[in-house]
């Protein structure tokens, strides 16, 4: 499993999710030079410093008997005016697109509803047979074609670390998911977040990597690590970029 906004072992699946808001980042740092347990609280984010040798356990522990700091530290945060709302999707928005912007061109009154990348935008063809009312219409057209695209470009490049790590996963697909970028399961199946191609490439691989060696170690083990460093050496850097740019890879 690769956790979206946490950074736990499936087994330690506990606390944090049932009382962390929506939208909060989680991340544990463990570190050898570290005696104790901090946590630091940003608007969006809870920051968990803790020594090398403890266990997951104690920290989580420890992290849900502050629980109700935390969430008045981030509640404090929430009054702020922050721009948190998404804006309405319309003609000239920015939408990203394996990691660029493009804006948004909405045809109207077209003979039938379709969405295309051309010169620069990202084109929207509206039927004059929608139903829906029209922002609706736009937000459900655009999904779709985000899902297709990233369920056609994720299963490319599953084939094509497949052939390289020499392992085959049992079944591919794109789903939504709250908290996670992609997951394998001990039926060696890999599923994907669709908004994975609102990223980067070199992004979107490494988490197909990150999944691909979980077909080899079920685990966050050095060993998984070290697979995911040979087929992805800068992995390190599409990990810190999934954790800085969350909060955009959204819908
Ligand atoms: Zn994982």
């Amino acid at each position: 499993m690769f956790s979206l906004f946490k950074n736990r072992l499936p087994q330690h699946d506990l606390l944090q999710d049932d009382w962390l808001p929506d939208n909060t980042e989680y991340q544990l740092t463990r570190s050898r030079r570290r005696k104790t347990i901090e946590i630091q609280v940003r608007p969006g984010a809870v920051r968990v410093l803790a020594p090398a040798a403890i266990s997951q356990a104690r920290i989580d522990h420890f992290v849900a008997a502050k629980q109700s700091w935390i969430k008045s530290r981030l509640a404090g945060f929430a009054q702020q005016p922050v721009a948190q709302e998404i804006p309405a999707i319309d003609n000239g928005s920015e939408l990203l697109y394996l990691g660029k912007r493009y804006p948004l061109l909405i045809l109207e009154q077209q003979e039938s509803s379709n969405v295309n990348v051309e010169q620069g935008c990202i084109v929207l063809h509206l039927s004059h047979r929608i139903r829906r009312p029209r922002e609706a219409a736009i937000h459900h057209l655009l999904e779709q074609w985000y899902r297709q695209q990233a369920e056609q470009y994720i299963r490319n490049r599953t084939d094509y670390w497949a052939a390289i790590m020499g392992d085959q996963p049992a079944a591919v697909s794109v789903r939504s998911y709250r908290r996670k970028w992609g997951c394998c399961n001990s039926r060696a199946e890999l599923r994907f977040n669709w908004l994975l191609i609102m990223a980067e490439e070199e992004v979107i691989d490494y988490v197909v990597i990150h999944e691909m060696s979980h077909l080899q170690h079920m685990n966050h083990s050095p060993q998984f690590w070290q697979r995911v460093a040979r087929f992805c050496p800068a992995y390190k850097n599409s990990k810190r970029w999934l954790q800085q740019h969350a909060f955009q890879l959204r819908w």
